[in-house]
């Protein structure tokens, strides 16, 4: 097989003359060579998720096609949105990311979806699940699975969730990028922990992402109904890093065995 080469883009080319640069990722065993073209100012890790959403569905295309060469089938399909009543754990990079996606959209649109991320939140608050989240944050050392059977039960529903599907396909959360199952559909809408199974993947991007955004931004892992809550509190950072710094640092984490991307059931 040769050589697989991604060309990847984070930043607007009219905006600014982008700095180009390569990485060689071994995922699976198998080298990866990433061109990428790159904001060449100081950004945040929000700046830099177009490479990482693109990492993320190569990573995700080579656990699929090991899954079917060991003769199973990814069970996921448009119409089933049992997984998006999970607790979806998402950076503040990637928070930032939604409420601009939020911000952008046409007002009757922008105000329905604020609307949903409202009524989660205060399904959450009135089941007592919030305290659980909160304390569950500052402890990541801690396992999130339990918590996140309780969550599901719960049937709070993503507020991007609309005829039982992502609206926001293009620009979900990496978490959600890397949840394929190839056990029966119908198991992920009464999960236990041992009836779901999980498509393997060579790299884990969603935890590196979490892993070093929360590390800079001194900000832990947050459910992704919380997402507009935190930017109202916290509008903006400084941007001290270069986009080449950040990418390095995610990169490095890759094959990181820390457990904090454990809000789903895996
Ligand atoms: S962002 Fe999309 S895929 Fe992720 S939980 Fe929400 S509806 Fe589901």
């Amino acid at each position: 097989m040769s050589e697989a080469t991604l060309q990847l883009v984070a930043g607007d080319p009219a905006r600014h003359a982008l700095v180009v640069g390569r990485v060689v990722l071994v995922l699976g065993g198998e080298p990866v060579t990433v061109e990428m073209a790159v904001p060449p100012d100081l950004v945040g890790f929000e700046d830099i998720l177009p490479i990482l959403r693109g990492v993320t569905d190569f990573v995700v295309d080579r656990g699929v096609e090991e899954a079917q060469a060991a003769g199973r089938t990814v069970s996921c399909r448009a119409g089933c949105g049992a997984c998006c009543r999970q607790l979806v754990p998402i950076s503040q990079a990637e928070a930032r990311a939604l409420a601009a996606l939020i911000a952008a959209m046409p007002k009757p649109r922008r105000d329905e979806i604020r609307r949903r991320f409202d009524a989660a939140l205060q399904a959450l608050q009135a089941c007592g699940l919030t305290a659980e989240i909160d304390a569950a944050r500052q402890d990541v050392s801690e396992s999130t699975v339990d918590l996140g059977m309780r969550y599901f039960r719960q049937g709070v529903a993503c507020p991007f969730l609309e005829d039982e599907a992502c609206s926001i396909h293009p620009d979900r959360p990496l978490s959600c990028r890397q949840y394929l199952v190839t056990s029966p559909a119908a198991n992920c809408a009464s999960p236990t922990a041992n009836t779901i199974e999980m498509v393997a993947l060579p790299a884990r991007p969603s935890r590196a992402l979490l892993l070093a955004d929360s590390e800079d931004a001194g900000v832990s892992w947050m459910p992704l109904v919380y997402a507009l809550r935190y930017v109202e509190q916290v509008p903006s950072r400084v941007p001290a890093r270069t986009a080449p710094d950040i990418l390095r640092d995610v990169f490095s984490r890759f094959q990181s065995a820390d457990h904090t991307d454990r809000g789903r059931s895996e």
